[in-house]
């Protein structure tokens, strides 16, 4: 069963507003999200009654649903696809055998706090621990994301990523490293560009999806001006999520 300490810490890893930014449309999304169960199902003239276990779950980990996304669902249907990628059910809380909190083993593979290591050549950096959206399946639900990559463990990955010549490609992950400010992002990408031997900046990201405004123009202005090989790596479940926005 997760720890729902563990579980505590990463609900709270939200974008925080920076005072100093402008705060972009997709961000005031983010903020805006749906975090009680009973406010999304009203939206969708559902009641809690036909989610047996409901708020067990959602005192496990925090339902969080942004607008953008939950206009895409079908109201009065309890199978919607979308709504099951997010709303907390009971089987969330029964312990089944061979039940683990690293399914794909990841903890072994940090070389350093935040920099994961599992192929020659290449390394991840879990960049964050934040979300646009809380996926009940995600495999790193559990992850011990803590505070964030700040600005001390963010020199020792960069440390590590100049000493290993060996390295080609760096993948920005999280969470969602899209959750992160243009100007944080940006920073990285450029940080990451001084590293000679590095040539494919790789960024895994859910968040064109779950809010298209995400796609903005500052973003890709300083995607476009990387001196690196970029690729965006889209995660997308459904025919449902593509509309005209995404
Ligand atoms: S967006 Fe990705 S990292 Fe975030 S909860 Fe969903 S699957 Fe997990």
């Amino acid at each position: 069963m997760p720890s729902p300490d563990s579980l505590e810490k990463r609900a709270l890893i939200i974008p925080a507003p920076d005072s100093r930014e402008y705060m972009p449309q997709w961000r005031r999304e983010l903020r805006g999200a749906i975090r009680d169960p009973r406010t999304l199902l009203r939206r969708l003239a559902l009641e809690p009654g036909q989610f047996p276990g409901l708020q067990a779950a959602h005192r496990l980990w925090p339902l969080c649903v942004p607008e953008p996304f939950l206009t895409r669902m079908r109201s009065r249907d309890p199978a919607d696809p979308l709504l099951r990628q997010v709303l907390p059910v009971g089987l969330e809380c029964t312990e089944r055998p061979g039940f683990t909190k690293d399914p794909l083993s990841e903890r072994n593979t940090a070389v350093v706090p935040g920099l994961l290591q599992k192929y020659a050549g290449r390394a991840l950096v879990v960049a964050t621990g934040a979300c646009a959206v809380h996926c009940r399946y995600c495999f790193r639900r559990h992850y011990p994301y803590g505070e964030g990559v700040g600005t001390a463990q963010w020199a020792r990955i960069l440390a590590h990523l100049r000493q290993d010549v060996s390295l080609r490609e760096v993948i920005l992950s999280g969470g969602d490293p899209l959750s992160l400010s243009d100007t944080r992002l940006e920073q990285m990408a450029q940080d990451l560009a001084s590293i000679p031997h590095l040539r494919t900046l790789r960024i895994h990201t859910r968040l064109p999806v779950v809010v298209p405004s995400r796609v903005c123009e500052t973003l890709l202005t300083w995607m476009e001006r990387l001196p690196l090989r970029l690729v965006v790596v889209i995660h997308a479940n459904h025919a449902q999520e593509f509309d005209s926005a995404v």
